[in-house]
């Protein structure tokens, strides 16, 4: 068995990791940068008008024989590791005869994300896996491991030939609400892997230990009953872990939870993998806004019956005005429009639940600066999606890898100082035989 790491070595953002044998090839994740050459943000809309050679030449698709062309197609599989455009969103450019396999609701996630999103991305040929369950692809086999992350529905996989084993650690922490899973993997690892193929992406933050889902949680309660003032969130309508803390907190508060028709439908689409709320009789104080631009794209599109579904739901901005001081409302920037017109609604809480990094985005700024000037008061409560080093480490012990190989970090150096285990520092396309 031989791989190479397309990209990550040296960057978060953009993994993409071949895995071959004599008889057969697949593709671990096909993820979007989120970073230029140069360091700074990716924009793909630089990218919108060019094909694949192109994008091959200029070093934003990885450079994969027949790859991209329906007639020469050499890849038995691409998996897919979780719903995060860094680990799927270049996806559209494969040819049409490849073999997708990932999660049912993963794949759910994709879809919503071409109704709801600028992206496009298509998958004709879907094979759904389970966690724990072994699947083949030629003479490759594949276990996923159902992994604790901000995406809902993500895996870590090992993947065997040969005799030989690696082990793709995907993008996972020990902190958020499925701390069980993680737990659950730690006494039923694979043992002595050859290589883990291990995520870095906090490293740079040091020693710190990451707060819990649970302790954003007790921190937004604590917010929430603070009096007469609404609470505006601004989180990733993606995070469910989050978006269930927020509808705890408001159950333990006393609180409206107010969501607008983009996540109420992710919600809804997802209660069907999870027990998680969404709007219905059984989650009463949840309540679905309609947003202007958002209700017009799903209207021009032809999805009004989205829409209708949530129509017993509905609050109204008059009602949000008249009851301001009981909400906590989702909202992002698209949303200003709706904010102008609801009324009364000076000096709440402005939550920021994201990564900090998107703060320097103009979009963000507009929305904070619009709140900030109606006298709200700006909190940041927030924890991170990936491992803090405790956990790695704990990943490490449970694996007992003979190689350790950084992935998805700016931080490859730092893994020598923090593991004991062999480290394998790759360049990205560099060949490794197992
Ligand atoms: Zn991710």
């Amino acid at each position: 068995m031989k791989f190479k790491i397309h990209r990550g070595t040296k960057e978060i953002g953009g993994s993409c990791v071949e895995v071959w044998t004599e008889q057969a090839k697949i593709l671990l994740d096909f993820g979007m940068p989120l970073v230029e050459k140069d360091g700074k943000e990716f924009d793909f809309r630089k990218y919108k008008n060019m094909n694949s050679d192109e994008l091959v030449n200029k070093g934003i698709l990885p450079n994969i024989d027949g790859l991209y062309d329906n007639s020469k197609n050499t890849i038995d599989g691409v998996i897919v590791s979780h719903p995060h455009q860094d680990h799927y969103g270049l996806i559209n450019f494969i040819n049409d005869d490849v073999q997708y396999y990932l999660g049912e609701a993963t794949h759910k996630i994709i879809k919503l994300n071409n109704l709801f999103t600028p992206q496009e991305v298509y998958l004709k040929n879907t094979n759904y896996f389970e966690k724990s369950k072994k699947f083949k692809v030629g003479d490759i086999s594949i276990t996923p491991y159902w992994a604790d992350h901000s995406a809902f529905d993500s895996y870590s996989f090992l993947v065997e030939a040969n005799g030989k084993s690696l082990f793709y650690s995907g993008d996972f922490r020990s902190h958020g609400r499925k701390t069980k899973a993680f737990y659950w993997f730690t006494h039923n690892a694979p043992k002595n892997v050859d290589y883990l193929i291990l995520e870095g992406t906090t490293i740079t933050r040091g020693n710190k230990n990451n707060k819990t889902e649970f302790e954003i949680e007790r921190d937004l309660i604590k917010l929430f009953e603070q009096k007469e003032k609404i609470n505006l969130i601004y989180t990733s309508g993606q995070n469910i872990d989050r978006i269930v803390s927020i509808y705890s907190a408001c159950i333990r508060a006393n609180k409206i939870f107010v969501v607008d028709v983009y996540i109420a439908t992710i919600l809804k689409e997802l209660s069907e993998f999870a027990k998680i709320p969404y709007p219905s009789k059984e989650f009463k104080n949840l309540k679905v806004m309609f947003p202007y631009y958002t209700s017009r794209r799903l209207k021009n599109e032809g999805n009004e019956k989205i829409l209708y579904q949530f129509k017993n739901y509905k609050i109204t901005k008059e009602e949000i005005s008249e009851q301001s001081d009981k909400i906590v409302m989702i909202v992002r920037p698209s949303m200003q429009k709706d904010l102008e017109n609801i009324n009364g609604i000076e000096c709440g809480n402005l939550i920021y639940s994201m990564w900090e990094g998107y703060l320097k985005k103009s979009d963000t700024i507009k929305l904070i600066d619009y709140l900030v000037n109606k006298k709200f008061t700006l909190h940041k409560i927030h924890t991170s999606g990936h491992a803090d080093i405790q956990t790695l480490k704990k990943i490490v012990e449970a694996i007992k890898p003979k190689n350790i190989v950084p992935i998805h970090t700016f931080e490859g150096d730092k893994y020598k100082d923090i593991f004991n285990e062999p480290i394998i520092k790759l360049m990205d396309e560099e060949v490794r035989i197992i």
